[in-house]
Order: structure tokens, then C-alpha cells, then sequence
């Protein structure tokens, strides 16, 4: 069944008014976008605040960040409640190979495909492994 056909666009700003439970009631329904619908995956609400405000990093950043965190072998990949979206997580936050994990939800995938999600987008956050950096830093080459 194909995912979606009806996208609706919605900005951050507009879903704090809509809250948590209304976003995955759209995502149910296949009425987010796919650069969206992460916002109503487990871990990605806490995200949603911050960009929001603007803190949101370039979009050449995020996907060399996404890919990044695709190729890690920390990466955490999960089910979630939709059939068609995976979530990608750093780890579950506890040490892998003696080397930190935040548990935070950094890309989707939908229907395989993948697309930035969560910490990925925040300028202001970055991978406690170092492998990438808050935006103002350059993303650095891939160390884990
Ligand atoms: S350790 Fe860094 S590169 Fe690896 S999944 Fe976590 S945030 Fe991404």
C-alpha cells in the first residue's frame, strides 16, 4: 500500500499547537510528510521544540549527518507502530564497544528509504561520538 496521498505540510511552530497525540493520529491516518512524520516516531517530539525556535541546521548538513549515523555501527534500527516507517536511534544511550550512545532518534526510513529525523535536524546538537559536530562546526570526517 503506498504510504501516503495526502501530505499535509505543517511547519514546527504548528505542531506544538497540534501536540503529540494529534501527530500520530495524521501519521496513522498517512497524513504526514516524509520529512515530517519522525515528529510522532518514539524520541522524535523532543526534538520539535528546538526547530521550532530556528535551530534548525542547513539541509546539507542534516543529510551528511543522516548519512553519517547510516553507516555507524552504533545505529540502532527499530520497528515502529507503522508498518512502512523505521526508526534509527544512536545506540539505546548506553556504551557500545566501550564508546557512547545517546538513544536519540536520528533518521527514518519509509518504505526503506531513508530521511533525516529527530537530533539529526538541530544545528545546536551534536554526536557523542564526535563523528559529527554542532552546525557552526563543520561536519567532521567519520571517525566511529
Ligand atoms: S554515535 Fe554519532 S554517528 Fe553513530 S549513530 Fe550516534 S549520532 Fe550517529
Amino acid at each position: 500500500m503506498p504510504i501516503c496521498t495526502r501530505y499535509l505540510m505543517l511547519t514546527f511552530v504548528k505542531m506544538l499547537d497540534i501536540g503529540l497525540d494529534r501527530l500520530i493520529d495524521l501519521a496513522l491516518r498517512d497524513q504526514l510528510t516524509p520529512v515530517t512524520i519522525w515528529t510522532a516516531v518514539r524520541g522524535g517530539w523532543r526534538y520539535v521544540g528546538a526547530l521550532a525556535t530556528g535551530d534548525e541546521a542547513p539541509a546539507d548538513i542534516v543529510t551528511e549527518r543522516m548519512k553519517i549515523c547510516l553507516r555507524c555501527p552504533a545505529r540502532d534500527e527499530s520497528d515502529t507502530y507503522k508498518p512502512t516507517v523505521g526508526a534509527v536511534y544512536c545506540g539505546t544511550g548506553q556504551p557500545i564497544d566501550s564508546q557512547p550512545t545517546c538513544g536519540c532518534l536520528v533518521a527514518i526510513r519509509i518504505n526503506g528509504t531513508p530521511y533525516p529525523a529527530g537530533k539529526s535536524l538541530v544545528a545546536s546538537e551534536s554526536c557523542p561520538r564526535q563523528a559529527w559536530l554542532s552546525v557552526g562546526h563543520r561536519a567532521q570526517p567519520e571517525r566511529v
